[in-house]
């Protein structure tokens, strides 16, 4: 097992009713910023809910936070913060939400010239306004982690930071407010956290049976429920195993001690700045070419979950690794998510293009192996037109 330090503060404040005692967890007398998407919480009853918590606090509203959020819009959001003085802020929404109002958090104290460099140059953060989160979506972990990621809309970047300053102090997690999800965010849910896990997990084995473990449950727990969830999505038991199965996909117990990958996310990240695809669908565009290229890599682990997850037992160890593949592939296709790029219309021209940006960008040495070039993204997309 590798040396690792695990620090995770977040709260979490799961079940019916829950939204009611954030109360308990906003310092008295703050002033709270309330930020929000396109609207749905307006629909299904969340926003009174919050409204209702938040009655005893002055509060102001930021709505319009977009999926993919951008950092000219969250940049609005840090204005108005900074004119209203605000001390806290609540985000309501899903993994949007929450990543953009962990941007506006850091941004608001930022000493330096401009916020983006929080992304592009990895800026340190001194400093972040404090901040909770009700979520509506099962999907990111946002929810418990302390990483976001922002859209510059302007140059078509999407972009990662984290910093230990930006975890929610809190976290509620009712699964009621996830009821109203239309099938496609459900599906999305499941498919992100589902390669949160494989992330984590799909790399090389370093006798790590416990953590193998978990990440096994969570991957079990996924196949069970998520769809049970996407048949009715309000069934209460099924949507709160599938919420707290996203959130501890990616909460940092299942990366402690462990080699990961992350490469997947990195990659796809391109494909949802350059054509808005959804987050969870270019994931699932990106890993099964992911996982066949760096089969040999990856053999010991993928053959482990073809048999743990998939129940694979026959056949040579490439063999068992391929069919773990095709699985996977069937599990994203059966949450009627497509697997490659020309569904969705994309062709060599934007591989190129990714190249010539991750060349710009210097991008080197990815993955749990730190071995892979841009020459071989290049040939990992081409795998997955
Ligand atoms: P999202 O972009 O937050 O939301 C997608 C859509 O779902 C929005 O249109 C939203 O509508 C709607 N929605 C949310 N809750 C709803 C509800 N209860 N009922 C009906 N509609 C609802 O989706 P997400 O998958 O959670 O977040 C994706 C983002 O997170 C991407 O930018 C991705 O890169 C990032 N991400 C972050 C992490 C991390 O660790 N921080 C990990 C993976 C991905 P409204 O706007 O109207 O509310
Ligand atoms: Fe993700």
């Amino acid at each position: 097992m590798k040396n690792f330090q695990f620090y995770n503060p977040v709260r979490i404040l799961f079940g019916k009713g829950q939204i009611a005692s954030v109360t308990q967890q906003i310092p008295v007398g703050a002033k709270v910023l309330v930020t929000y998407g396109g609207g749905s919480i307006r629909h299904n009853g969340v926003y009174d809910q919050v409204k209702a918590a938040l009655q005893g606090f002055t509060t102001v509203e930021f709505g319009g936070i977009e999926a993919n959020p951008h950092y000219e819009t969250l940049m609005r959001a840090v204005a108005l913060a900074r004119t209203e003085q605000i001390d806290f802020i609540l985000a309501v929404g899903g993994g949007s939400v929450l990543d953009g109002t962990k941007f506006i958090a850091a941004a608001i104290p930022f000493a330096g010239e401009d916020p983006w460099d929080i992304l592009s140059r990895k800026a340190k953060i001194a400093s972040a306004v404090p901040f909770g989160a009700v979520l509506t979506l099962p999907a990111t972990g946002s929810e418990m982690n302390s990483g976001s990621v922002i859209t510059r809309v302007s140059t078509q970047e999407k972009l990662a930071f984290s910093s230990p300053l930006t975890f929610p102090k809190f976290s509620v997690l009712d699964p009621e407010t996830c009821f109203t999800l239309p099938p496609r965010q459900i599906a999305n849910g499941i498919a992100d956290a589902f390669t949160h896990v494989l992330e984590q997990y799909l790399t090389y084995s370093i006798n790590t049976p416990l953590q193998d473990r978990l990440a096994e449950a969570v991957l079990l727990t996924l196949l069970e429920e998520g769809p049970k969830v996407l048949a009715n999505p309000t069934d209460y038991d099924a949507m709160a195993n599938f919420m707290w199965s996203a959130t501890n996909a990616l909460n940092g117990t299942l990366a402690a001690g462990v080699i990961t990958d992350w490469s997947t996310h990195y990659v796809a990240h391109e494909l949802t700045a350059l054509h808005g695809i959804d987050h969870a669908r270019t994931l699932a565009i990106v890993l099964p070419a992911m996982l066949r290229y760096r089969r040999a890599g990856k053999l010991q682990k993928l053959v482990q979950y073809g048999q743990r997850v998939w129940n694979i037992t026959t056949g040579t160890d490439e063999e068992r690794a391929e069919a773990a593949v095709q699985a996977t592939v069937r599990f994203f296709e059966s949450l009627d998510i497509k697997t490659r790029l020309s569904d969705y219309e994309v062709g060599p021209d934007t591989i190129q293009h990714i190249v010539q940006r991750f060349t710009e960008r210097g991008v080197k040495n990815l993955g749990e192996r730190a071995d892979l070039q841009i020459a071989d993204i290049e040939k990992i997309l081409t795998l997955s037109l």
